[in-house]
């Protein structure tokens, strides 16, 4: 179960409405079950559950411990996100497959910049998706910026921006770079003022081959 903040030192720890709505309906626990604790920041805990009522559940957590796991290669996605029930899709994809942050882009061709309410939910999907595969650091969300601030950012790592075209990489030449930064279109695709600018601060060209994917798939394929 995902907590804000783990105690040092173990001790009561009251689960959140979501987390607690969980435990209780779906996972049905009882006193004394052990369950494992994680603070979204690379800490974990063991514990044991202490009381349940219709709405709340408290344990008792140990004292917690950094589990270093599998580093993520992909350290920035950035997006020109889908449809809400797509881009929900695709947080859980990428958020399983390993990206550190996700960056949601408002691209030239952008028709509807995603609404606080759909990002607030999308943060959820990410704590589930953790739970679901055993990642113990949450991928973060950006707030949605302009493509061009975007890219004239300084980003750390190897550049990338989704796009067919003459001279362009493939996943290939990826394949050992430790840290990727990359950056994937709208439905309508990049503007070519975007990719020139995206080029001009080092992004380089990658295609996912001669089929056109959706965003999600480019963005799922991106962080594989
Ligand atoms: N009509 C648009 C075009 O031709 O660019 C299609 C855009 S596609 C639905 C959405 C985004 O996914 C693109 O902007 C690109 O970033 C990425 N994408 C999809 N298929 C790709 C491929 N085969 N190679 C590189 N990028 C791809």
């Amino acid at each position: 179960y995902y907590v804000e903040s783990l105690p040092e030192n173990g001790g009561v720890v009251n689960l959140s409405k979501d987390e607690a709505g969980h435990a209780i309906r779906v996972m049905r626990v009882q006193i004394g079950d052990a369950i494992e604790l994680f603070d979204g920041k690379g800490y974990e805990a063991a514990a044991t559950i202490e009381s349940v009522t219709r709405k709340e559940c408290v344990c008792i957590s140990q004292a917690k411990l950094h589990v270093p796991r599998m580093p993520e290669r992909v350290t920035e996605l950035a997006v020109a996100m889908p449809k809400p029930e797509r881009a929900k899709e695709m947080v859980e994809r990428i958020t399983e497959l390993g990206v550190s942050k996700l960056i949601p882009i408002i691209a030239d061709r952008t028709q509807r910049a995603p609404t606080e309410s759909v990002m607030s939910k999308l943060e959820r999907v990410v704590i589930e998706a953790c739970k679901q595969c055993g990642r113990n650091t949450l991928m973060q969300i950006e707030s949605p910026i302009k493509s061009s601030d975007y890219f004239l950012q300084s980003h750390d790592g190897r550049l990338v921006i989704a796009h067919q075209g003459d001279g362009a990489l493939s996943m290939r030449d990826l394949l050992v770079e430790p840290k990727i930064v990359a950056a994937v279109g709208p439905e309508g695709g990049w503007t070519i003022e975007e990719v020139e600018l995206a080029e001009s601060r080092g992004f380089q060209r990658i295609s996912l081959g001669e089929r056109i994917y959706r965003i999600e798939t480019a963005a799922t394929v991106l962080s594989t």
